[in-house]
């Protein structure tokens, strides 16, 4: 990282950047104490009511930022023109120390240990890389062979570690392009929730995202980009759909079948790792007379560029998805009605359009080390620090709406936020309050919701959906909304794990009938029975309190790594998890899942299965699903030999 240009680029460029965040790239350049002195100890973390982002002044007054800035715009000009070096990066302790002073805030130093890697301070890698490169060196790896199944976030993020590692392996992707999620969800206004430099991997940062919150055009070309950069496009055969793998038990690998323009093929592979998403199978609803359904009709994620101008439209479903789509479709319908059957918990954030400030562009391409703490600055701010309002509270009053105090807190400050976004619509408020806790299902980060809801061209129709008809809704009240165009908004199939694949392991047991309706896995990784396939963004994985499911990718990814270094190294042909190691691991799952907001009884969702128990999500914190993932052991599987298995 070179620093470019004058006094004055970085006077200007500092006054984007975080004051606190700024300290700490100067007591790592300087090494010195001052920096992290009483005199300059931030304001503690809030946000300004309404917005996601805290105040990134520090709370100084105006002397004591200008006094930072001149000093700060003196040792970085040293450094620009050769008179000062960067300085070392920070051990952990000193980290730590950092991280607890720019916050004003205690910071665990598990949190601190885990935050070492994401800002690459510390290289992760290291556990897995030197054994595998030595193995590959050796030719231990040389007939071994992986499949990754989807070229999404999870499946670029795996080829570019074995890439790294120089272990063979090929893509099979069903579309024809990278991106999985960001490349079929096309809907107006889709982007992401999570601040896009912590929504990124932690080995390819992206200093210049424009947005804090991208769209979905910049999230896929980040992919392709990533594809390029990961150098792994030649690997990847597209249009290629897995229709079904079988483990062969002589040869310790898989046999995989799949199609590829209408013909079937088959290959072997030692290890196969489905990356294949939770959110890719689009739910149509089992609504009585919706295929006689006369007009345009479509899912959310398969959207459609038709035009909408003047017509009546019809979205059902109030998820993630309608939320985004809604401001957007409604600009351009001539009326726009919303079917909704449970309303969600909408979270006010009147910053989320906000573009990135260019100096803060700037600072993260050029000054050293900052890219580093604004990452883990994001991390806490939209990381863990909801937990404490998801973990149930034995000892709280109400527990048929709330979890705990910081809980029921937050719950009334959203259901001002319904009342005032209502305006005019206050008729509309029953029904847009939720009866269940808060982060029962994932808040979702308002883009004009209640706004929309409220426009005079706008109907929200709370009666449930008795039928479609040929023309229109009919609602269980009798009601008949003729209707132009229909849009299912209506979410995915993400009880099916791995759907349509057929998976049939260890003496031909298929892994659907296994899995039943209560799909599971060990650290949401691996499965009795299935040797050697790893599930990314497997059972037990998803995070509903806060945070980028890539970082949730990542651990899995670190682990998954760290079998195959086992494997290949260790001339072991095979891993298979031990029944009893899985079974106990679900059991807690399952036992911190029953204590948590979307645990409680009353939240239906697409977490869960029918009889209640939670599939989707991850039981965990974000520092804990690290530590889950951190360290293989290998007790924990049956070490499958050529010949002599354990
Ligand atoms: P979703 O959250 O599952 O929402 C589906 C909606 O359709 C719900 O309101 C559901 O009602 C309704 N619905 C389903 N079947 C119905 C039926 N038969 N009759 C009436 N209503 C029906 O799906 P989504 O909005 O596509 O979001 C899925 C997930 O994708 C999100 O939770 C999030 O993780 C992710 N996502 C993320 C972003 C982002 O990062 N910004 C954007 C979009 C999606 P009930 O609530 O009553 O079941």
């Amino acid at each position: 990282m070179t620093l470019p240009g004058t006094n004055e680029t970085l006077r200007e460029a500092l006054q984007d950047v975080n004051t606190p965040n700024l300290l700490l790239v100067l007591a790592t350049i300087t090494g010195d104490d001052i920096w992290l002195s009483e005199r300059y100890a931030p304001a503690p973390i809030e946000a300004p009511e309404g917005s996601l982002f805290p105040d990134d002044s520090g709370g100084y007054s105006p002397e004591l930022t200008s006094d930072i800035r001149e000093q700060a715009i003196s040792i970085l000009s040293e450094v620009r023109d050769g008179q000062r070096s960067v300085g070392q990066a920070p051990s952990l302790t000193r980290f730590h120390q950092m991280l607890a002073f720019s916050t004003g805030e205690d910071v665990e130093i598990g949190t601190a240990e885990m935050l070492m890697e994401e800002t690459r301070f510390k290289n992760r890698d290291s556990q897995w890389l030197p054994t595998l490169q030595a193995a590959v060196g050796q030719g231990q790896a040389a007939d071994f062979r992986v499949l990754i199944v989807g070229a999404g976030m999870s499946g670029l993020g795996t080829a570019a570690k074995l890439k790294e590692a120089g272990i063979a392996f090929t893509i099979l992707e069903k579309n024809d392009a990278v991106g999985g999620t960001w490349y079929e969800n096309r809907y107006p206004d889709c982007g992401v929730d999570t601040p896009n430099h912590f929504y990124s991997y932690s080995f390819h940062r992206n200093p210049n995202w424009s947005g804090y919150f991208s769209k979905r055009d910049e999230l896929h070309a980040y992919f392709e980009e990533c594809a390029d950069e990961f150098n792994v496009r030649e690997h990847i055969q597209f249009g290629c759909s897995v229709t079904r793998m079988v483990y062969d038990e002589d040869l310790n690998s898989w046999s995989v079948s799949y199609s590829r323009g209408g013909e079937q093929q088959t290959e072997t592979f030692n290890a196969v790792v489905s990356a294949v998403g939770q959110l890719n199978q689009p739910s149509i609803p089992n609504i009585e007379g919706l295929s006689s359904f006369q007009g345009a009709m479509w899912h959310s994620a398969r959207w459609r560029d038709e035009d909408l101008t003047g017509k009546r439209v019809g979205v059902i479903g109030t998820g993630c998805s309608c939320v985004q789509l809604l401001p957007k479709t409604a600009d351009r319908a001539g009326h726009t009605f919303v079917f909704q059957r449970t309303p969600h918990w909408v979270a006010p954030a009147r910053d989320y359009y906000k573009p990135v400030e260019p100096g803060l562009i700037w600072a993260l391409n050029h000054i050293p080390y900052y890219a580093e703490f604004h990452r883990a600055r994001m991390i806490l701010i939209f990381g863990d620090r909801s937990w404490p309002a998801v973990v149930v509270d034995p000892a709280w009053k109400d527990q048929s709406v709330s979890v705990n105090e910081a809980n029921h807190a937050m719950r009334e400050v959203l259901i001002d936020f319904v009342k005032t976004g209502l305006g005019p619509k206050q008729d509309y408020v029953p029904h847009c309050v939720p009866d269940f806790p808060v982060w029962g299902k994932r808040l979702i980060v308002d883009n004009g919701w209640y706004e929309t809801l409220a426009r005079a061209d706008v109907s929200l129709v709370a009666d449930g959906i008795a039928r479609i008809t040929e023309t229109g809704v009919e609602t269980s009240n009798g009601e008949h909304h003729p209707i132009d165009v229909l849009i299912l908004a209506t979410g995915f199939k993400s009880n099916e794990l791995l759907s349509p694949m057929q998976v049939l392991g260890l003496g031909g047991q298929d892994l659907t009938g296994v899995w039943g309706d209560a799909a599971n896995a060990y650290k949401g990784t691996n499965m009795p029975g299935f040797p050697n396939l790893f599930f990314l963004y497997g059972p037990n994985t998803n995070i509903v309190h806060g945070g980028s499911i890539i970082y949730q990718i990542e651990c899995q990814i670190h682990y998954v790594m760290q079998c195959l270094a086992l494997l290949v190294s260790n001339d072991i042909k095979a891993l298979d998890v031990r029944e009893e190691i899985n079974d106990q691991y679900n059991k807690e799952v399952q036992a911190i899942s029953g204590q948590l907001a979307w645990g409680h009884p009353s939240v239906e969702s697409w977490y869960k299965n029918q009889s209640g128990q939670v599939i989707n999500n991850s039981p965990f914190s974000l520092q804990k699903f690290w530590a889950v993932t951190h360290d293989l052991e290998p007790s924990d599987y049956r070490l499958l030999r050529a010949g002599s298995n354990s």
